[in-house]
């Protein structure tokens, strides 16, 4: 940790000491260059195993299972990162997928129920029911903005919805008449949905934990606030909230990105890799989820940081730019997507907000 902080003062020189530091690697020059070159010589040279040679070389913790690529299928494995004490007690370990590109943990948290194919209740249910899985996916929620005071906390939680759904414009200005649904574990501390009624939306809450998923559906717009990373079975998942939606609906996502910047600046220190994340998306294997699980189309919204958004960080004007333009190129810390459940979801929506169809 020293040795880079001296090479980066080598390097850049002490301009860059006042911005934040998770900003840093977005505003000095040539930086996403070099990291680009870094991260794909990372990929070249890691080797691809077979799934029973990596299952032979990896040590597995009681509460693990080695699982194979829940987005594509494939069984090849290229261990990427390793992170000692990100997982309870074991090592943390991130595999890529060398035919689709996800990013996920591997070994992964083992449910207690067991894995049986069943048609008539969706997985979030089943898997969430049982209570230490929940727990070991979810244990860590609280300390998602940085161990901050629980007021400060909260004050970001709401910077973050407010910034987030301010950048889908239109849908979410008004939801007078619309119906939302807010799916993640437990009860939810309520900021959100308070956010989301002040807007005029009639709010639901859908608990991950509590079973099956009997809610009604019809809703126009489900959100998925960091929640995407920790679903263990994202395509049965998302099918099932794909479900959920009325004719013309929405889901917002917000999940750490894949292909960020931070990640191929920090590696097996990224704060991605926490506890409780599975799986990792870059925009192109969210694309590949969402036309999976029958959505119609997506739309991004680069993510800044809300610091940066919110006017609360000045960069002076040549570093905001690049880190802009870092952004924009694909690199955010954070995907904020609007999947769009249908046509109709696309042609209200979507054409205002530049989707990308999915199907
Ligand atoms: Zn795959």
């Amino acid at each position: 940790m020293f040795a880079r902080r001296a090479l980066s003062r080598v390097v850049y020189g002490s301009r860059y000491d006042r911005v934040p530091r998770n900003h840093r690697s977005y505003v000095r020059p040539g930086e996403r260059l070099a990291r680009e070159v870094q991260w794909r010589l990372r990929i070249g040279r890691t080797p691809v195993m077979r799934f029973q040679d990596y299952r032979e070389r990896t040590l597995l913790e009681r509460t693990e299972e080695f699982v194979t690529c829940r987005l594509c299928g494939e069984t090849r494995q290229q261990p990427l990162f390793q992170r000692a004490g990100a997982g309870r007690g074991g090592t943390y370990r991130v595999v890529r997928c060398p035919a689709c590109g996800l990013l996920y943990r591997n070994p992964a948290v083992r449910p207690a129920t067991p894995d049986v194919p069943r048609t008539d209740v969706p997985y979030a249910g089943l898997l969430y029911a049982d209570v230490p899985y929940a727990d070991l996916l979810y244990a860590d929620v609280s300390h998602a903005d940085d161990g901050a005071a629980p007021d400060r906390a909260a004050d970001r939680r709401r910077r973050r919805h407010r910034l987030t759904m301010d950048a889908f414009g239109p849908v979410f200005s008004s939801g007078r008449g619309r119906t939302l649904l807010d799916a993640g574990h437990g009860a939810g501390d309520g900021i959100f949905l308070r956010l989301a009624r002040e807007r005029g939306f009639d709010t639901a809450r859908l608990d991950l934990a509590a079973g099956p998923v009997t809610a009604a559906g019809g809703f126009d717009v489900i959100t998925l606030w960091s929640v995407l990373a920790r679903l263990p079975r994202p395509v049965e998942d998302l099918r099932c909230l794909r479900g959920l939606l009325a004719p013309g609906g929405v889901m917002l996502i917000l999940t750490a990105n894949a292909a960020s910047l931070q990640l191929k600046a920090y590696g097996n220190g990224w704060t991605g890799f926490r506890r409780g994340n599975l799986m990792f998306y870059s925009a192109e294997t969210l694309v590949t989820l969402l036309s999976r699980t029958g959505f119609a189309g997506v739309a991004f919204a680069p993510f800044y940081g809300d610091d940066v958004e919110a006017g609360a960080v000045g960069l002076p004007g040549r570093m905001g730019r690049r880190l802009r333009r870092n952004v924009e190129a694909g690199g955010g810390k954070m995907i904020r997507a609007l999947a769009f459940a249908d046509r109709e979801a696309v042609h209200r929506w979507g054409e205002r907000l530049g989707a990308r169809r999915s199907t």
